[in-house]
């Protein structure tokens, strides 16, 4: 039978939200979380290694049962943005979630203050739990006293907070005029966005001016924003918590050493040369004297191939079953169980993305499955986050999900596996030439640009703690693109207010590396699989497997990776350089 696009059934979570097994769901979680806060006197140094094991057995059923219900809710509503008891009924999850949050706390508390040859004692017998235990552990030097904790998340909510909500609502009110096709056009950022990958060499021009233009007229209020969140930072971290540098705290809690960072950072830089020398081919086939900033994602060729959800799906599966049958089973039974809500309807979250919700349960996923080529690999990219976790299912439910870093990885893997069928078996030059190009417009968005942007963050948080104006600042991100650039890239003034546009900077700063990390670790261990065939595999899987049960460095080194070697990283430019210089010896066709 063909694979229609369809929606989704969450039947296997509730039936719905005012059914009696939700209901029943909620009595559940609140007599659980009256049985775990009973235990709060029992917990101490000396306590059996049983008790603690049972303890922690009744946390993690607690926290699957609120996960259920949380997800449950936040994917009601991406299936019906608009629906108004969908969303009543998400924020009243979501408040009923942050009181668990709070009373299940004094746990994490009494681990963290707990002397070495308790937790020791006790670790021994912790199992699969052993790295969620030793991860809380890791903040203890970092960590203030109950009261000074508490004062910090009061006032966060009306500090830090309140400044990335004030910014997230602010920007979020912005519209944007176009002229297109000689109309006047309101849009979203996102509508604005599509213009910037548009044939029209004007309109990607005026896609960017606009958006810079209407940052820009705020950039003054959206900067002091940035410096306040950049000195709360500083002023938390540094000075009360005591961590090294601005970085380090994001570093602690990807676990990632920092040397690896810097490692990884000064990598890119040395990089530099290799997305400029991208930049001048795009010039060739794009026919212009030298690229401008507006051009880098410009198409190079015209194609309009569209692909059946049918075909799509037997692409990705056909794909997954020739690299290793039993990871396309994974996929398939996402689709099996219908946890794919592929089709597009007026009010469904426009994006994509997986779900995991437990160890035990097929994870959910959501597409907007148009027919595009990138819509096939968005398939193939979510599937693949669907295979990762299913994988990792012998772990707990706290241990089952990847670290932030490994993330991405069966993703990203997935998207290249379907390229390489595609090409192997695509006979139309242009598709050929558009998954090509697609593919290194991806990498530089995905590895240069993300790295550019935690050298300028890193470089920003010095420049506020110098007490530099916002216009100073401004000025120093525009140097850092003309120094990314170099002559192979125009980069106009108005450049200087991307910093301002992007919203990772506020809510989760030094994130972005993470990106990077990701996709240079999995274009190098695609290398090795090409390299080395059948005997990658079992190496691979097993990568797979430990979700986030170990830390990332040990789950890597057993998968013969070492994170702290610079070559390691330059393994993964170096498939970057193969793919330019294999576009570098395609005749320029129009
Ligand atoms: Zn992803």
């Amino acid at each position: 039978m063909p694979y229609k696009p369809s929606a989704w059934s969450l039947i296997d979570l509730f039936p719905a939200q005012d059914s009696p097994e939700m209901k029943a769901a909620f009595d559940e979680l609140d007599e659980k979380v009256i049985e775990f806060e009973a235990l709060r006197p029992t917990l101490s140094a000396d306590m059996s290694q049983g008790a603690f094991l049972q303890a922690i057995h009744l946390l993690e059923a607690i926290s699957r049962l609120a996960r259920l219900i949380g997800v449950f809710a936040s994917l009601s509503f991406s299936a019906n943005t608009q629906d108004q008891p969908i969303q009543a009924f998400q924020s009243s999850v979501e408040t009923r979630m942050a009181t668990i949050t709070n009373r299940t706390l004094f746990f994490s508390l009494w681990w963290k203050s707990l002397d070495e040859a308790a937790v020791q004692r006790l670790m021994a017998a912790s199992g699969d739990y052993g790295y969620w235990l030793e991860e809380m552990r890791h903040f203890k030097p970092y960590t203030l006293t109950e009261p000074e904790e508490k004062i910090i998340n009061i006032k966060d909510v009306t500090g830090a907070m309140a400044t990335v909500n004030l910014y997230t609502t602010f920007t979020n009110r912005y519209t944007f005029q176009l002229e297109v096709d000689g109309e006047m056009k309101q849009l979203t950022r996102g509508e604005l966005m599509v213009y910037a990958r548009h044939y029209d060499p004007a309109l990607r021009a005026a896609a960017y001016q606009e958006l810079y233009r209407v940052y820009g007229n705020d950039g003054a209020i959206l900067g002091q924003m940035y410096q306040n969140l950049a000195r709360d930072w500083h002023n938390e971290n540094l000075d009360l918590r005591h961590f090294s540098t601005p970085i380090t705290v994001r570093n602690l809690s990807n676990d990632i050493p920092d040397d690896v960072v810097d490692t990884l950072l000064g990598v890119c830089q040395d990089n530099i040369p290799v997305f400029q020398r991208f930049f001048r081919l795009k010039a060739r086939w794009l026919e212009m004297e030298r690229l401008r900033r507006y051009d880098i994602y410009a198409p190079v060729v015209k194609t309009d191939k569209m692909y059946t959800f049918n075909e799509a799906t037997n692409m990705v599966f056909d794909a997954f079953q020739r690299f290793e049958p039993r990871v396309a089973n994974l996929a398939l039974r996402v689709l099996e169980q219908n946890h794919l809500d592929s089709e597009v309807r007026v009010g469904k979250d426009s994006g994509a993305f997986c779900a995991s919700v437990a160890p035990d349960l097929t994870p959910w996923v959501l597409v907007n499955y148009q027919g595009k080529p990138e819509d096939v690999a968005t398939l193939a990219h979510e599937l693949g986050h669907a295979i990762h976790s299913q994988l990792a299912a012998e772990h707990s439910q706290f241990t089952f999900h990847s670290a932030l870093p490994l993330a991405e990885t069966a993703s990203t893997f997935g998207e290249m596996v379907l390229l390489d069928y595609l090409l192997a078996r695509e006979t139309d030059t242009s598709v050929r030439q558009t998954l090509l190009f697609r593919q290194v417009d991806d990498a530089y968005a995905t590895v240069m640009r993300q790295a550019q942007f935690a050298i300028f963050e890193r470089q920003a948080h010095d420049l506020v703690q110098q007490g530099m104006t916002v216009d100073e600042i401004s000025a120093a991100y525009l140097e850092t693109l003309h120094k990314q650039f170099g002559d192979a890239v125009e980069v106009s003034d108005e450049f200087r207010w991307e910093w301002v546009s992007i919203p990772h900077f506020y809510f989760a700063p030094f994130y972005v590396y993470a990106y990077t990390f990701g996709q240079l670790l999995v274009l190098s261990l695609y290398q090795q699989y090409k390299v080395e065939g059948e005997a990658f595999k079992p190496r691979y899987l097993s990568l797979l497997s430990a979700g986030g049960s170990k830390t990332p460095e040990k789950i890597l080194s057993a998968a013969g990776i070492d994170m702290h070697a610079a070559k390691f990283w330059q393994g993964g430019f170096d498939v970057i350089r193969g793919l330019i210089e294999q576009l570098e010896a395609l005749p320029v066709t129009k």
